[in-house]
């Protein structure tokens, strides 16, 4: 299978007042074409980071290193000029809310023309043709009176669907969608992620879904990276990670989704998240680990693939912690 997405030992760092604050410690994974892939995890883990560094939207107090390759191109060798023609062409993103990225100014169908023309140098008429096939695409009825709406006379659900129809407008290789339905209450998330299956199934485009949450995972993703603290920790096809999750920390994460009966979690993750300021030697998640041996606190431990397309880093599968533990 071909890859669209290589992402290769990825060291982020952002120069800050309080110091360095060492964001992504080496972050691999891929994405092959026409997939879901998933990545999860905490609040602060480096998920939108990741996200964002592969479409070099990162702030300039980022220093960066490793490969993104897309399309077997590496994109941090490519100038702002080849990345311009790159966004929102060859790689889409959404966000989580769509009125950060629509002007509150314009009409829906003005600004759905701009992106169109951008990008495909088609006549007015054209665009708005273009455009209305898309709204349609999105399972949006009446394209004209969208057409002719500002983004607040829609619903939040509305704009996204909106949203993914502009981000695939230009008929994209890579949707990157971050935490796209975290702002929709649980009906209209459920609806959009079928939407965004429905959409790659046509289209087969591959997305790179950012979540917080199990259950986005559980609805859409074929494979999932779970990061923590800066780390991809786990990868595997998402059923295989549901049932035989290997890292502590992974474990931690699904004891914490709530036991339907009594909607309480089964057993929360003590301590917390650490400042990545001053990160956790060794396995960044040692502090928290109820399996921490002495090698963990000196030795970043691997992401090693312990059965087809399952890989874990840590040192409880083999490596250091058998010759040192
Ligand atoms: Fe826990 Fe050690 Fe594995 Fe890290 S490497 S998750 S500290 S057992
Ligand atoms: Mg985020």
């Amino acid at each position: 299978m071909s890859k669209v997405l290589e992402i290769r030992d990825l060291y982020i760092n952002f120069r800050t007042m309080w110091g360095v604050a060492k964001v992504l410690n080496g972050v691999s994974f891929e994405i092959n074409d026409g997939e879901i892939f998933g990545l999860v995890g905490e609040t602060g883990c480096g998920k939108s980071v990741t996200a964002l560094s592969v479409l070099r939207l990162l702030p300039s107090n980022a220093q960066i290193s490793g490969q993104i390759i897309f399309k077997g191109e590496n994109l941090l060798e490519k100038s702002e000029e080849e990345m311009r023609k790159l966004r929102g062409k060859e790689i889409s993103i959404i966000f989580q809310d769509p009125m950060t990225s629509l002007n509150p100014l314009f009409k829906i169908g003005d600004q759905m023309v701009d992106i169109i023309t951008l990008h495909e140098g088609l006549s007015k008429e054209e665009a708005l043709e273009h455009a209305r096939n898309l709204i349609k695409s999105v399972g949006l009825s009446d394209p004209e009176r969208i057409l002719n709406s500002y983004p607040h006379e829609l619903s939040g659900g509305m704009r996204q669907r909106i949203m993914i129809a502009m981000a695939l407008s230009s008929n994209p290789s890579l949707l990157i969608a971050d935490e796209p339905t975290t702002a929709l209450d649980v009906t209209i998330q459920k609806q959009i992620l079928k939407l965004i299956l429905d959409l790659r199934d046509r289209y087969s485009f591959s997305v790179l879904l950012i979540t917080h949450d199990l259950g986005v995972v559980a609805e859409v993703c074929d494979r999932v990276g779970v990061m923590y603290a800066g780390n991809i920790v786990e990868i595997a096809p998402t059923e295989e990670l549901f049932e035989n999750p290997l890292h502590p920390y992974t474990q931690g994460l699904l004891s914490v989704v709530p036991d339907p009966r009594t909607k309480k979690p089964l057993k929360p993750l003590r301590g917390s998240v650490p400042s990545l300021l001053n990160p956790p030697s060794g396995c960044r998640f040692h502090p928290r680990c109820d399996y921490a041996k002495d090698v963990c606190s000196r030795v970043k431990p691997e992401l090693i693939e312990r059965s087809p397309g399952h890989f874990v880093a840590c040192h409880l599968y083999g490596g250091e912690a058998d010759v040192e533990g």
